[in-house]
């Protein structure tokens, strides 16, 4: 039998940037796991000759779809809708639902080809995919917020289900979105399927601890980390960047582990408060008031609000990047390095740019990757389906044991594979490797499909 000469890393990259042209975002994502295969295709001929990487860079299934409504004003607005359904391997696809105006193909693929892999490192039997819309929740009222999720259901539902595809949330996409969504999905479908989405309220099937999983997660793997160099949370400076769903409980957890957390963000600046943040009064203004930050400054006198600039100007040990992808560069990582910053663990999704990336590995940062750092997020999520499918709900003591645990064990797989794969302490590559391999094994054992 001929067989063709195997395609190297190199062209397979280039491939996937010629099928998805202007896709910078997806380029970025599938260049940096690319660069932690090769050990990886060297120990299995069999996956370069299955074709198992450009296979993984191939989403199963992408849906690009109108999503119209009607403004207060009765003015017609046109959106568009995505859900790309990355890879079912292990599971039903499985991923958020981002609304922001920046969201378009790229960024969807993006975050669904990180899904993929940190949906597998928390060893749970899910799949990875991605969604949402390039609509600006930002002031909109609860009636336009409505009416866009009702629309934009209205398209999606036929492609969900609890064995299928199972959105939460993202930015933008919080407990009240999820609520109109599942209001939309059972109207139309008229079945209860508390399964068919996570990040449901208490009272309708949600899961104590979703809420918090993100942050508390990233959170946890930064003290794994720690606990790695010999050394915790307790006493040091944090700084984390976003004033969000991850923010605010990367805050809290890291608060309540001995941190003094000094300093967040959100888009028209950031504050910082020596003293540590007063998380209520952060919960109040973004959360209750859906304000800016500015606000925390004008109640805490302690409190100092920088407009613009950036929050990794700010010294701090450790770092909890938690607002958006490529939020963090080189500039930035340079200036946290200078400033005695020991550990990054990213909240966000992709939240350091390569360059960043190169300057953390050069000074010896712990660094934790979003693919395995922010996995407690989708974990959880896996936590509340498991609940649904029992009928069950369980303590919130319980359930967050479950997930320290998991971070745990998501830290453990990275580290033993960037070992094993010859790159020790490389959260990164481990990451990707430990990722790959086991979408991998289960594609492989499902034959060419
Ligand atoms: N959007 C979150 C993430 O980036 C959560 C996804 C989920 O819970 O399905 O992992």
């Amino acid at each position: 039998m001929v067989r063709a000469v195997a395609p190297s890393i190199e062209s397979i990259y280039g491939d996937v940037v010629r099928r998805n042209p202007g896709e910078e975002e997806f380029h970025q994502a599938v260049r940096e796991v690319l660069d932690s295969l090769a050990p990886v295709l060297a120990r299995h001929p069999e996956y370069t000759e299955m074709k198992m990487i450009e296979r993984i860079c191939e989403p199963e299934r992408q849906i690009i779809f109108r999503v119209p409504w009607t403004d207060d004003r009765g003015e017609v607005q046109i959106n568009r809708g995505f859900r790309v359904e990355f890879n079912s391997a292990l599971g039903p696809y499985k991923g958020g639902l981002r609304f922001h105006p920046s969201v378009y193909l790229g960024i969807v693929k993006f975050l669904g080809f990180e899904q993929v892999f940190k949906n597998a490192l928390t060893g749970m039997p899910i799949g990875g995919g991605k969604g949402g819309a390039d609509f600006d929740p930002k002031g909109r009222s609860e009636g336009e917020v409505m009416r866009f999720c009702q629309s934009f259901m209205t398209e999606l539902y036929r492609h969900l289900g609890e064995h299928t595809d199972v959105p939460a949330g993202d930015i933008g996409v919080g407990g009240r979105e999820i609520g109109y969504l599942f209001g939309q999905y059972k109207r139309i479908t008229n079945r209860y399927e508390s399964g068919v989405l996570t990040g449901k309220g208490l009272a309708w099937g949600g899961a104590r601890v979703r809420t918090e999983a993100t942050g508390y997660g990233a959170t946890f793997f930064a003290s794994e980390m720690l606990a790695a160099h010999g050394t915790s949370l307790e006493g040091r400076t944090v700084v984390v960047s976003g004033a969000g769903n991850v923010a605010l409980y990367a805050v809290q957890k890291a608060t309540q582990l001995g941190a003094r957390v000094i300093a967040c963000s959100d888009s028209g600046g950031y504050v910082v408060d020596e003293g540590g943040l007063d998380l209520e009064v952060l919960q109040h203004v973004k959360e209750v008031q859906r304000g800016r930050l500015s606000e925390y400054a004008d109640r805490v006198p302690s409190a100092r609000h920088v407009a613009g600039g950036s929050v990794w100007d700010v010294p701090c040990a450790v770092a909890i990047p938690s607002a958006t992808q490529n939020e963090l560069d080189g500039d930035a990582a340079a200036r946290l390095v200078r400033n005695g910053c020991i550990a990054v663990s990213e909240g966000a999704n992709m939240p350091s740019t390569p360059e960043a990336l190169e300057v953390f590995r050069a000074a010896g940062t712990a660094f934790g990757p979003g693919k395995a750092a922010n996995a407690g997020g989708v974990a959880t999520s896996a936590l509340e389906m498991q609940q649904n499918a029992s009928r069950d709900s369980w303590t919130f003591e319980h359930t967050e044991a479950r997930l320290q645990q998991i971070m745990h064990d998501v830290y453990a797989r990275c580290s033993e594979a960037a070992e094993e794969y010859g790159s020790p302490g490389d959260l990164v590559v481990g990451a990707n490797v430990a990722g790959f391999l086991r979408v991998a094994e289960a594609m492989h054992a499902h034959g060419l499909v």
